[in-house]
């Protein structure tokens, strides 16, 4: 469903990618581990086209990311088309970014309104059911402000769901909360997981890894050094990086 082929990354002098492969399947869970600095971040702006590869292409279910293809030929797509390819994907980062101004259940509410044109009345229904699925169906007129982090959080995962999404990637979701309120959000990451979404997650939760993924990937100065499935990549790695990594945040 999301092929990353061959992608390379820049910024000024230093390549941050440095020839991605990875094909994620749909209904599997992708987890990305690594150092810091080594680019996970910045694979996940790439698959949401939040930054331009420089080399490389990422397709998602056969449509390519970012460009049209005519004969042999690749055009850019407009920002509109650009941003229509992005409400397919969600995306929740490790600062939650809710609006300060809105409640939660507006929060939910306002992308499938103004990015998919969705009445606002169904839009708020939905909201409403995916502030339940994630355990705050009594907090939907709270603002940010009056809500736990980990409250916010899962807000902001309800808003990621809101669009409909084919595939969420989650940045380090629990590693701005305070250690109690991890719980809480990696609940609802495991329910999304038992669900069967496709999900692309970069996390130093090793435990995460080991419950959820499919496919545990190790990123390590822009280059996938190994991946496979939890017991092969976490148990039994295969490469020196990844057991000095893995020794490291154990
Ligand atoms: P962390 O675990 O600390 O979040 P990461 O693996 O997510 O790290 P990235 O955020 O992808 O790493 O960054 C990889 C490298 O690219 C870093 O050296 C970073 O400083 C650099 N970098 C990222 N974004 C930019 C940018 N917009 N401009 C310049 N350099 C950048
Ligand atoms: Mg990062």
């Amino acid at each position: 469903m999301v092929d990353v082929r061959a992608v390379h990354k820049s910024f000024g002098q230093s390549e941050v990618l440095r020839g991605v492969h990875l094909q994620v399947r749909a209904g599997e869970v992708t987890v990305v581990i690594g150092p810091s600095g080594s680019g996970k971040s910045t694979l996940l702006r790439t698959i949401n086209h939040l930054e331009k590869v420089d080399r490389g292409h990422i397709s998602i279910d056969g449509e390519l990311l970012g460009y049209r293809r005519s004969g042999r030929r690749l055009h850019e797509l407009k920002e509109r088309d650009i941003l229509r390819q992005r409400t397919r994907i969600g995306f929740v980062f490790q600062n939650f970014n809710l609006f300060p101004h809105l409640t939660a259940l507006d929060n939910v509410s306002e992308a499938p309104v103004s990015a998919q044109g969705r009445p606002r009345r169904e839009a708020v229904e939905l909201a409403a059911r995916l502030l339940d699925r994630v355990g705050l169906a009594d907090r939907k007129d709270s603002y940010p402000r009056q809500l736990s982090g980990g409250q916010q959080q899962r807000v902001a995962i309800a808003r990621a769901l809101a669009l409909r999404p084919k595939l969420v990637l989650f940045d380090e979701p629990t590693s701005a909360l305070d250690p109690e309120l991890v719980d809480e959000v990696l609940d609802v990451i495991r329910g999304l997981a038992r669900d069967g979404t496709t999900m692309i997650v970069v996390t130093h939760e090793i435990g995460l890894a080991r419950e959820i993924a499919d496919n545990v990937v190790f990123l390590d100065a822009g280059r996938i050094v190994e991946q496979g499935p939890p017991d092969q990549v976490l148990d039994h790695p295969a490469h020196e990086r990844t057991r000095s990594f893995l020794s490291r945040v154990l």
